[in-house]
């Protein structure tokens, strides 16, 4: 299959580009997505500058169109689940401007049926059916925690919420943060909606603080095999980060470019991470961000990554869809 060449590649690190379909009232003939090839190339281009130069073309591992559908997105990212119960630690990223999508593919729109399911619920109910086929010779115990990071500071958005605080062992967790155990992908479910509840405490419009914090949904399998009584842990992490855009200096001030600064940071930090494991270079500087440092353990090692590249297709936005394609080619 080509996933497998693909992965020969790229190593344990892959880019996908996902563009969003224009939404009611944008013009879609001022678009900046010129071209999308199949092997993952992507043209974009000012749609109010004429000639040549203003063509870009990127390179990707694939490229979802306009027209992809949550499945189809999944389908893609499926073995990585799979590889979880190999012992992997698997991570997966949705990176762009407020507005692309990121949250789309992570989560779904906000009333979610199962067709609209992003990859975080989709990934959970694979795990759970995966631990079903191998329960015979395997017991699995999954673990979930999930943690906000805003100006630099991780929240526990799961701490008051939980019945299942049953405490699990592993030495991949995020520290400090309560672990939950779950048993099915309702659970999961239950578990996600308090966690988005109480991300939005204290925020005073949803939409503003979740577009200006990364939000970490660390899941962590823990299996045990029945006859040599040999443990193998792997584990996922689902990010939702911050929105990429830049801030004008000039005009941000107080608490806005404060917040500004912080995702900067951090989305630097994370970018350094990643190319840094991707150039196997000996040091990788984890200890830039919170972002990283949370995350440390499931980018090392035994790790895969995928970045899910969101882009909105809106010909205005098209200094911030450059900005996001050549963070993602550099760390692919
Ligand atoms: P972000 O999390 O990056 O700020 P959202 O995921 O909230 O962006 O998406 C912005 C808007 O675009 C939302 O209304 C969302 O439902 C819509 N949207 C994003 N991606 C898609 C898609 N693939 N298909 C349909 N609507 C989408
Ligand atoms: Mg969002």
């Amino acid at each position: 299959r080509l996933y497998n060449e693909v992965q020969e590649l790229k190593g344990n690190i892959r880019v996908y580009c996902r563009i969003r379909p224009f939404l009611p009232g944008q013009n879609s003939r001022q678009t900046s997505i010129e071209y999308i090839g199949e092997n993952g190339e992507l043209v974009v281009a000012n749609p109010f500058k004429q000639g040549k130069d203003t063509h870009r073309l990127f390179k990707f591992n694939k490229v979802f169109g306009q027209a992809a559908t949550q499945e189809e997105v999944f389908l893609d990212t499926r073995p990585l689940i799979r590889s979880i119960l190999d012992g992997y630690n698997v991570c997966i990223f949705a990176y762009g401007q407020t507005g692309s999508g990121k949250t789309y593919t992570m989560s779904g729109p906000s009333i979610t049926s199962k067709e609209d399911w992003g990859v975080n619920y989709r990934a959970l109910n694979d795990l759970f059916q995966l631990t079903q086929v191998r329960r015979n010779a395997v017991v699995y115990e999954v673990g979930v925690q999930m943690v906000e990071i805003y100006n630099e500071q991780v929240r526990d958005i799961l701490s008051d919420g939980g019945i299942w605080n049953t405490a699990l062992p592993n030495g991949l967790a995020v520290p400090d943060a309560s672990m939950h155990s779950v048993r099915s992908t309702e659970d999961v479910l239950e578990l996600m909606n308090i966690g988005l509840m109480n991300r939005t405490v204290g925020a005073t419009a949803l939409n503003e603080r979740s577009s200006r914090s990364h939000c970490v949904l660390s899941v962590h399998v823990r299996g045990v095999d029945v006859e040599t009584d040999s443990v193998l842990r792997g584990s996922l992490n689902l990010v939702d980060l911050a929105g990429s855009e830049r801030v004008d200096r000039s005009e941000a001030t107080g608490e806005r470019l404060k917040e500004a600064q912080h995702i900067n940071k951090s989305l630097s930090a994370l970018g350094d991470v990643i190319f840094a494991l991707a150039h196997k270079n000996p040091h990788v500087p984890y200890r830039n961000s919170k972002l990283t440092q949370v995350l440390q353990s499931s980018l090392g090692g035994q790790a895969k990554t995928l970045m899910f590249v969101q882009v909105n297709p809106d010909g205005d936005s098209y200094a911030e869809t450059v900005s996001t394609l050549k963070f993602a080619e550099r760390v692919s």
